[in-house]
């Protein structure tokens, strides 16, 4: 783990914080989570934080970067979570996965969190979850004053576009933690409309 800490340090790999990762991880403890599929795996960092809480926990996790992948298939063999860990290169949004899981944590791109959102929402199960990163972009979302770059600015809108997005969303329930760089965890609604459905 430190070797990976390292090295994202040296090479400005934008890997999990200490609390956010603790947090994902009691998350998939908690509740039981078994299958994982996480858009942006860097060098395999938080998938392999993510494998290593249960044997029986599967993760399948995109990355388009190819160095990137390179060093995450690495860190994959190194582990010897080759079985666990299905590494695929490639731009998330050009992938398609007809399998369904408990769990997605999207970490990629933050200009096109709602594109993943839609993209991989219906490959959550029924009663699953999706936990999006970095809701908070470095304090940057709920800074009031003028940000200067006109880049970094797009983006924080984009950000707010997304957390209004979930907040309107009715197929989720999303809360957001100030946790980390700011963690959103958008629930499936489907356990509770099927209850209202069998009462009628
Ligand atoms: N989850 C990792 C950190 C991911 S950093 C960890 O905590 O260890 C975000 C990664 O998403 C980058 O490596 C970037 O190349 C990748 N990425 C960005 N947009 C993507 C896309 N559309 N499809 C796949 N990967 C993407
Ligand atoms: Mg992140």
């Amino acid at each position: 783990m430190r070797l990976m800490k390292k090295y994202a340090d040296e090479n400005n790999v934008p890997i999990m914080d200490t609390y956010g990762l603790k947090f994902l991880l009691n998350y998939i403890k908690r509740n039981n989570v078994k299958s994982i599929l996480e858009i942006g795996s860097a060098i395999g960092y938080s998938a392999i934080n993510m494998a290593l809480v249960d044997p029986e926990i599967v993760v399948t996790t995109i990355e388009k970067d190819e160095v990137r992948y390179l060093e995450a298939l690495k860190n994959i063999k190194r582990f010897n979570l080759e079985k666990r860990i299905n590494l695929i290169l490639g731009n998330a949004l050009d992938i398609e996965l007809e399998e369904k899981y408990d769990f997605i944590f999207i970490d990629a791109a933050k200009g096109q969190y709602t594109k993943f959102f839609e993209k991989f929402s219906p490959n959550v199960k029924k009663n699953g979850t999706i936990i999006s990163d970095n809701i908070y972009f470095h304090g940057l979302v709920e800074q009031k004053e003028r940000i200067e770059k006109k880049n970094l600015r797009q983006l924080v809108d984009k950000i707010k576009e997304y957390i209004i997005f979930l907040k309107d969303n009715e197929d989720f329930d999303t809360e957001f933690f100030k946790v980390g760089d700011g963690l959103a965890v958008s629930k499936r609604k489907d356990e509770v409309n099927e209850n209202i459905d069998n009462a009628k």
